[in-house]
């Protein structure tokens, strides 16, 4: 049985085959312009794939809510010409199968959960560290979609007195988002995160921020997991600066044998950055 699976992003529109083991059999990537220009692009590539269901993985925010009338439509979002749009309806009509859509970062939880470091675990966080700051929470085997869905990258943030950047997000300057993602790396220290590589402390300042919001985490939701993706990420050293300042933030307060094993509990993706695209096959088989 073979699944289409579309992880829609702000730059590029990545679309897959897989399936029902989460096995990628074939992928496009399709930069991402306006509807008119990006969606029969999308609707060539599966049209003729013989696909028993499509998921869908998309940059939000969205609405995840299948009981409203607007499931699937693109909300508010910076990029104007997308917004109102039916990114589920039109796909749906174009290749009349079964669908369902959630945002990018559930989508990689979903991935994770299903085939990566999150398997069988029924309360985990994905945090993606990339242009972007966001992340998906399961609770209790579900995941948490609320009012919305979670927006983690935008709470509030302490900042390290030693830092005097003003953040870059646009609607709450410091947020997580606004202090740690790779585009306020570049904008704090004037050169790509790539290049900081031998800057310890460019890295002791972004651990801080992280292991911050994940403290934040573990005290509101007590996930048993936490995993941590994104282009940044790909900075391994970041690991254990984060692991040891969750440990310094908590304090001593909980006395679990998860932290006590903290290498475990704080951990990298695990599907080679397949882990939204794998997370969409899973929305679709889903949607059967
Ligand atoms: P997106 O968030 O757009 O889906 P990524 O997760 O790759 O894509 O995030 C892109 C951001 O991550 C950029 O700001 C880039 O500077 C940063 N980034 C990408 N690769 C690395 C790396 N190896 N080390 C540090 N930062 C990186
Ligand atoms: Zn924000």
């Amino acid at each position: 049985m073979i699944y289409g699976a579309l992880e829609a992003g702000g730059t590029k529109m990545v679309c897959a085959i897989g399936d029902e083991n989460g096995k990628i059999v074939d992928q496009i990537s399709i930069p991402t312009k306006t509807p008119d220009e990006t969606m029969p692009k999308i609707i060539e590539y599966f049209k003729d794939k013989d696909i028993k269901a499509l998921g869908i993985a998309t940059f939000g925010p969205v609405d995840v809510h299948p009981e409203s009338p607007t499931y699937g439509h693109i909300l508010e979002t910076p990029k104007t010409a997308w917004i109102g749009f039916d990114l589920l309806g039109c796909l749906k009509d174009a290749l009349n199968v079964p669908a369902g859509i959630d945002t990018d970062v559930n989508g990689s939880l979903i991935g994770e959960a299903t085939w990566g470091a999150a398997k069988d675990v029924s309360d985990a966080v994905y945090i993606t560290i990339g242009t972007g700051v966001g992340g998906g929470i399961i609770s209790g085997g579900k995941i948490v979609h609320g009012m919305l869905h979670p927006e983690l990258g935008h709470m509030k943030m302490v900042r390290d007195s030693s830092d005097n950047y003003t953040g870059k997000c646009p609607f709450h300057g410091t947020c997580l988002e606004g202090l740690a993602s790779g585009p306020a790396i570049e904008d704090r220290w004037g050169v790509s995160a790539k290049e900081l590589v031998d800057r310890d402390e460019v890295w002791e300042l972004e651990s801080y921020y992280i292991a911050q919001a994940i403290a934040n985490l573990i005290f509101i939701i007590s996930p048993k997991k936490i995993i941590l993706g994104g282009g940044v990420m790909h900075q391994e050293q970041l690991f254990p600066l984060i692991r040891k300042k969750v440990l310094d933030n908590l304090n001593g307060y909980f006395k679990l044998d998860e932290l006590s094993d903290i290498d475990n509990y704080i951990i990298p993706a695990s599907l080679n950055d397949d882990q939204g695209i794998m997370g969409a096959i899973k929305i679709a088989i889903d949607a059967v």
